[in-house]
């Protein structure tokens, strides 16, 4: 993968565009958008009887808020400056979505097929080790959670790693998101990056004037969906779109080609031929091939992979009228720029992928106050479930709609309360960007209306630290 080069200048550039309309004085946009640390460790395991060397990094963007908030990848490709760009989106996202937190991310230059999992363990733990000793990982510090070739157990793993380091911290299972249920996860967490999808291009469908813009019909029901990239995120969010809003997932691009299908895909059945196999070749539901089905004539192309996916080079060949980016970054600032120019409607990285870390909050908030969320519902009468709803809501910051406060009388579970939240964040979030857009002549899309809003936030912070003017 060697996509990942231009990938913080595109980032920058981005940021540049909206401090440019938001007449940033020169130092204070600097300050915002350049990584305020960066942590290179290259450590030692001893494993197959001799000495590997690992190299990885944390980043951190911002600390204001603290703590700083991302995900930690493995993946053999992995680089400095892919991190540290990966880091100032996770300050953006935050800041848009309105969450307490500042952006960092982390990566191990590994390839996780390559180990088994007891090996896998331990470098993660001394992974866990190196980024403790050096203050990159902490309940109130910078608080990782999964991304691309890690889960749930590497989580758990950090934060028992974590635990014993620091034993007399309380609130020691805070540092990491994304754990396993029995250890202090949080219901839907799994799936919140794909729900947030879901969230986010239900929200669009609901403002008929951005959907005029695209010129497709004003229902989400029917809309054929491109999707290039079956894992987690793009697997629930390919799930929920067929299963419950009517799309039809014409295609699907993975790393070994695409399959086609124009009556639309049974996601559930290709996954598990996935995983199976390893790929889509193969799969009985429809037509391979071992090109690529990116620019497939489509409603929605929805880029659930890598950063950089769609770039000068096969730009011209998308055919989508609404791109949905469920990946970090997976559009360049030159194609951006061309398919802005085309018409094409782009729901950015930084709102349409925030799902994940909104539900990270939930987690975090549900490990400091050590109250299951739940707990107060028990008491199963109307005012019990009403107080719950407002404690939630003013914990999280979130206001409950009508079905999630109804919810809370029918016998609240911790998924419905974990969906309406974050289906309150994604829709509060949605209407800000595009009311941004339809208001303002100088805003040309939705990127740039959600980076305003986000480097309004940042800037506000930083002006009351006394940092700029
Ligand atoms: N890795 C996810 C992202 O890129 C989630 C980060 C988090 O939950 O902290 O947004």
């Amino acid at each position: 993968m060697t996509a990942s080069h231009g990938f913080l200048a595109d980032v920058t550039n981005m940021f540049n565009d909206a401090a440019e309309i938001l007449s940033l004085e020169e130092g204070l946009a600097e300050k915002i958008s350049v990584c305020n640390t960066t942590l290179t460790t290259r450590f030692g395991v001893r494993l197959r009887g001799k000495m590997y060397t690992f190299e990885g990094w944390r980043s951190v963007h911002s600390n204001h808020p603290s703590p700083a908030k991302g995900g930690i990848r493995f993946a053999p490709y992995a680089n400095l400056q892919e991190v540290e760009a990966l880091a100032a989106l996770m300050s953006y996202k935050c800041a848009l979505m309105d969450l307490p937190f500042g952006g960092s991310k982390g990566a191990l230059k590994i390839d996780p097929s390559e180990w088994a999992p007891h090996e896998l363990e331990r470098i993660t733990r001394r992974f866990a080790q190196e980024l403790a000793r050096h203050d990159f990982l902490s309940p109130s510090q910078n608080v990782p959670a999964p991304d691309v070739g890690t889960n749930e157990k590497t989580m758990i793993w950090i934060a028992d790693e974590y635990r014993r380091m620091k034993s007399n911290d309380i609130n020691a299972n805070a540092c990491v998101t994304g754990k396993p249920l029995a250890m202090g996860g949080i219901e839907g967490r799994i799936e919140a990056t794909g729900r947030g999808v879901q969230y986010a291009i239900e929200s669009f469908f609901q403002t008929p004037e951005d959907v005029a813009k695209t010129g497709l019909p004003e229902h989400l029901e029917g809309r054929t969906v491109v999707v290039q990239g079956l894992g987690n995120v793009g697997y629930h969010a390919a799930k929920f779109l067929s299963e419950e809003n009517g799309c039809k997932i014409v295609a699907v691009v993975e790393r070994d080609g695409s399959v086609r299908n124009p009556a639309g895909l049974n996601i559930e059945a290709l996954r598990a031929h996935m995983s199976e196999t390893g790929g889509v070749n193969g799969f009985a539901g429809g037509e391979y091939d071992s090109g690529s089905a990116l620019s497939d004539a489509c409603d929605i192309l929805i880029p659930a992979a890598l950063e950089s996916a769609i770039h000068d080079g096969n730009v011209h060949e998308i055919k989508a009228k609404l791109i949905v980016e469920a990946a970090n970054g997976p559009i360049t600032y030159a194609a951006n720029e061309i398919l802005r120019e085309r018409g094409v409607i782009i729901i950015p990285d930084l709102y349409a992928n925030a799902g994940g870390v909104t539900v990270s909050y939930f987690e975090w908030v549900k490990n400091l106050t050590h109250i299951p969320f739940g707990l107060m519902e028990r008491r199963r009468d109307e005012q019990g479930s009403r107080m719950l709803a407002r404690q939630i809501e003013s914990m999280t910051g979130c206001n409950f709609p009508q079905d999630g406060a109804d919810a809370f009388l029918s016998g609240a579970r911790e998924i419905d309360l974990v969906r309406s939240g974050l289906d309150e964040k994604m829709r509060s979030a949605y209407g800000e960007m595009s009311r941004l857009w339809n208001t303002s002549e100088d805003i040309p899309d939705l990127r740039t209306a959600a980076y305003i809003i986000a480097v309004r936030r940042l800037a506000d912070i930083y002006k009351a630290l006394g940092i700029g003017g």
